[in-house]
């Protein structure tokens, strides 16, 4: 995407040129490459060298194993698992690899609806529907409930996903600042009073959307003001718990877990289960009511391949491991090893003197280099280091406040984590020394 024409790419503007060929280009952790295997407490990385000064890369062959600290993989099921793996491994036997339809063609099996049960017992919701990615949840859900006549106030920092997905269903869009309640209070005033002198008001619907867990800032919904907030004025709530389910709360549900707040306040939980369950796709889980009228009406039902059967039973059985009815004592072990690695390694880092984002609780981490300068060289550092972890940069994030963003996993050990401290230790050493040089000196 960068071919140049007479020595320049014509359609970047400077800004752009500079930042994506002379900054991002020159990034070299996890990010991009090709891996092999399983990304569990280690990645296998291949090596790699720029042969110009383009995107281009040759591969040796060669590969070096990192400490993985750039997956989602919140309680460590990404690894091959007995239970698990067994289970998967029979269903390929004798489900195949794929249902080779859509769900409302003949593509519903019997482990579609167990999955969807067990989902919604484990969230805590009346009904469930799944969807063969994540992703796609979310940009067509939204089609499927709200039209031009409606309102959807969404948090500022929502995931690519549910933008699309909204923009996409024709709703009307408000956004609000970051996890600002007041903000929002008085967004959804302004909306209401536009209907007056009228008698009612002047949407047919308003959802909220917000996240659960932020993944570019490690913090959480105030979700027991949300909801109050929603009683009150008669809105839906969607919660995006991509990064929370599994991952968050006493029991690993999520944010309703984590706040203590019953599911049922909250109209519609999203969630993926490429996270803490080591699988793929996500689901929606809500009042029969609204999941009866999403199996009518959900594109991705109609029109896109329906959840592989294999990865149905990585997800049935991660929630069964999870909530304790298989492998008895295994769940609440990779609760408490996560709840424990995210405290500890975040406040190792705080001590440190680094400035990280979000919530003690929150299994990402997300460490501020500010100057976009910096993410270079510490990407280069942490992967000589074999410390795997992710590099993001504007657009992801506001031009000055790149970040190193730490994942997480209750496959990690605490000797692991000490190791990162120790590393990032000498890295924050010579980036400061060699920053403040550099502005001292002038050069
Ligand atoms: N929602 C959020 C908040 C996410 O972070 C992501 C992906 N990281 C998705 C939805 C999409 O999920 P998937 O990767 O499972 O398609």
């Amino acid at each position: 995407y960068l071919v140049e024409k007479d020595g320049f790419a014509p359609w970047y503007d400077g800004f752009e040129s500079f930042y994506v060929r002379r900054l991002k280009l020159r990034i070299d952790d996890c990010f991009a490459r090709p891996i092999h295997g399983a990304p569990g407490r280690y990645i296998q990385c291949f090596d790699r060298e720029r042969t110009n000064h383009d995107a281009n890369y040759t591969y040796s062959g060669g590969s070096t194993e990192c400490l993985n600290l750039s997956s989602y993989n919140y309680l460590g099921f990404a690894q091959s698992h007995g239970v698990c793996t067994d289970f998967s491994l029979d269903i390929t036997e004798n489900y195949g690899t794929s249902a080779c339809s859509a769900r409302n063609y003949v593509g519903t099996t019997d482990l579609h609806k167990k999955c969807e049960a067990v989902t919604a017992d484990f969230v805590g919701k009346e009904d469930a529907i799944i969807v063969s990615q994540g992703y796609g949840t979310n940009a067509s859900l939204f089609s499927s409930l709200v039209d031009s006549k409606c309102l959807v106030i969404s948090d500022e920092l929502n995931h690519a996903s549910i933008r699309y997905g909204i923009r996409l269903s024709g709703a009307i869009v408000r956004v609000f600042k970051h996890n600002d309640i007041k903000a929002l209070e008085k967004l959804i005033r302004d909306q209401i009073a536009q209907g007056q002198p009228k008698t009612h008001r002047p949407w047919k619907k308003i959802i909220i959307a917000v996240e659960g867990l932020y993944s570019m800032e490690g913090n959480m919904c105030n979700l027991p003001e949300l909801v109050d907030l929603k009683d009150k004025y008669k809105c839906f709530l969607f919660v995006d718990e991509a990064h929370s389910i599994g991952a968050l709360g006493p029991n690993g549900r999520g944010i309703c877990d984590y706040f203590s707040v019953d599911p049922n306040r909250v109209d519609l939980l999203m969630g993926t289960f490429t996270k803490s369950f080591g699988a793929t796709g996500g689901y929606i889980a809500a009042d029969k009511h609204i999941i009866d009228r999403l199996r009518l009406n959900y594109l991705t039902n109609s029109y896109s391949e329906s959840v592989p059967p294999p990865v149905l039973g990585q997800i049935i059985s991660s929630l069964n491991v999870i909530s304790g009815k298989i492998s008895p004592g295994e769940g609440k072990e990779r609760l408490e090893r996560i709840a424990f690695n995210s405290r500890y390694l975040r406040l190792g880092l705080k001590r440190l003197g680094f400035i990280v984002y979000g919530a003690d609780d929150s299994p990402v981490v997300p460490l501020l280099l500010f100057l976009p300068a910096k993410m270079p060289a510490v990407s280069r550092m942490l992967y000589s280091m074999k410390i795997a972890v992710v590099i993001v940069g504007y657009p992801a994030t506001p031009l000055s406040s790149a970040r190193v963003r730490l994942c997480l996993s209750s496959a990690l050990t605490k000797e692991d984590l000490d190791y990162v401290l120790t590393k990032f230790s000498e890295i924050g050493d010579l980036i400061y020394l060699k920053f403040s040089s550099g502005i001292a000196g002038g050069s």
